[in-house]
């Protein structure tokens, strides 16, 4: 039985635990003064060894990522976090910024001076003015403190932060669409590779991490690589935020180790909402794959979600009981990758276009069972023919919910509509 392993979320319950003085006051910033006495390479290699794996919902292991920075390339590197988070359902970067800012802040540092830069950004989801701005405050009690600027705690490590604000696009949560958009143009995907690790922000090595993942590193400085292994499975190591939506009694963030099972966190979260069962979800976020009853028991790790059919993305665990209609649901969520979709690629712009057309008319009541083939052949032509994860995203849900629920989709034909009373799906409203 797992347990919840409370880290980043430590001192949320502290009504200043976003202030410079309360984090200090539980340690913070002890790792920073640890790693700049440190050989930056030591850093890379604790890292490694720890096994952290990305938090934004790819799994990419971070001290490898920070490894393949070019040696003999003369540009200055880039650290750029993204803070982009808009994935639906993936809500936790927000709650972390907004409690814990010093906690991103310390692991900038950190990271930044384990990879031997001297300018990093954090780019935030633009809507988010209130996170943006306690973020903004958090670096100026920083600087003020001598934890970022010149001479950063007496050495000669110099970093500028610069909290940057989105304007709003899905888009520019994709890496290079980032970047792009931090260079001041349009935010569309940039061809891989080269990998930013490479060429990213003005063509120079970057490393762009997850607000998470970079919040993650003062405590494996302070702690050990044996100590962050302890936690979770062989090869989705340490501990992550579970953010539970939806039908369950008590929605939230539950930091876990990875591995934990969805009924090890519903029966932390009071279970499905009373009287009624759970039918269908997302292990992380709508871009993956849905899950139903069968794999309650699927531990959420890289390996084993995958195996089950899904991925483990970002960990936002959408919950839906018996009363949501999945069409609707699958209609929602492709509907908003048709409005975000950058335009760039065919698939993608026109797909998610027509699949929006084709869900609409099942939910009317015009729909025929030629539709759900139509509905499998736009996502053949998505799936692995799109330019980024935004394309391969969105054929996830129709197809994962067409293998699960097949009938549900033909008794939109049969009965000339939905047969749902939405009003009764307090999620969808
Ligand atoms: P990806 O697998 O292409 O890359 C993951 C990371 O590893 C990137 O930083 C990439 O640069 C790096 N990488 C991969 N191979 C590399 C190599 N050979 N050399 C150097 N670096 C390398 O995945 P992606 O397209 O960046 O992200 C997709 C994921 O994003 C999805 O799984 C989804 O869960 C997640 N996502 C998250 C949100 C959110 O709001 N947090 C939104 C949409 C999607
Ligand atoms: Fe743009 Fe979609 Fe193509 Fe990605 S898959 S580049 S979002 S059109």
């Amino acid at each position: 039985m797992s347990t919840l392993t409370p880290i980043l979320s430590a001192n949320w319950d502290r009504s200043d635990s976003f202030t410079l003085e309360s984090y200090r006051s539980t340690g913070g910033y002890q790792a920073l003064r640890k790693a700049v006495a440190m050989e930056p390479g030591a850093l890379v290699d604790l890292v490694k060894a720890s096994g952290l794996r990305g938090r934004g919902g790819a799994g990419f292991p971070t001290g490898m990522k920070w490894g393949f920075l070019p040696k003999d390339n003369p540009n200055p590197r880039y650290l750029v976090v993204n803070a982009d988070e808009s994935e639906p359902g993936t809500c936790k970067d927000i709650p972390l910024m907004l409690a814990n800012p010093h906690a991103l802040i310390e692991g900038v540092a950190i990271s930044a001076y384990a990879i031997n830069c001297s300018q990093a950004f954090i780019y935030v989801r633009g809507e988010v003015l209130h996170v943006i701005r306690r973020l903004r405050h958090a670096v100026a009690e920083a600087y003020e403190a001598g934890l970022l600027g010149k001479g950063i705690l007496g050495t000669a490590f110099d970093l500028e932060v610069v909290v940057h604000s989105g304007a709003g696009a899905y888009i520019c949560g994709e890496e290079t669409a980032l970047l792009d958009s931090l260079e001041g143009y349009r935010g569309q995907p940039r061809l891989k590779p080269p990998f930013p690790a490479v060429a990213g922000l003005y063509a120079s090595p970057t490393v762009v991490n997850n607000v998470e993942s970079i919040a993650s590193v003062p405590s494996i400085v302070d702690n050990g690589a044996d100590w962050f292994t302890s936690m979770g499975t062989e090869k989705s190591a340490g501990f992550g935020f579970f953010s539970l939506s939806g039908h369950v009694t008590r929605p939230g963030q539950y930091e876990a180790p990875l591995g934990i099972t969805l009924r090890e966190l519903l029966d932390m979260a009071g279970g499905i909402r009373t009287g009624h069962a759970l039918k269908f979800w997302t292990p992380g976020g709508s871009s993956t794959p849905i899950f139903t009853d069968e794999h309650l028991d699927t531990p959420l790790d890289f390996e084993s979600v995958g195996a089950a059919g899904s991925m483990l993305g970002t960990r936002a665990l959408q919950i839906f009981d018996e009363t949501t209609c999945v069409v609707r649901a699958v209609g929602r969520w492709i509907a908003f990758y048709a409005h975000e979709s950058c335009g760039k690629c065919t698939p993608c712009r026109e797909g998610n276009f027509w699949m929006v057309q084709v869900l609409d008319r099942l939910e009317n009541g015009e729909g025929t069972e030629a539709d759900l083939d139509k509905l499998l052949d736009i996502c053949d032509n998505l799936l692995g023919r799109s330019f980024c994860a935004l394309g391969d995203g969105a054929a996830s849900p129709v197809m994962s919910s067409i293998k699960y629920f097949r009938q549900e989709y033909i008794d939109h034909v049969e009965q000339g509509g939905c047969p749902f009373d939405h009003a009764k799906s307090t999620v969808w409203g």
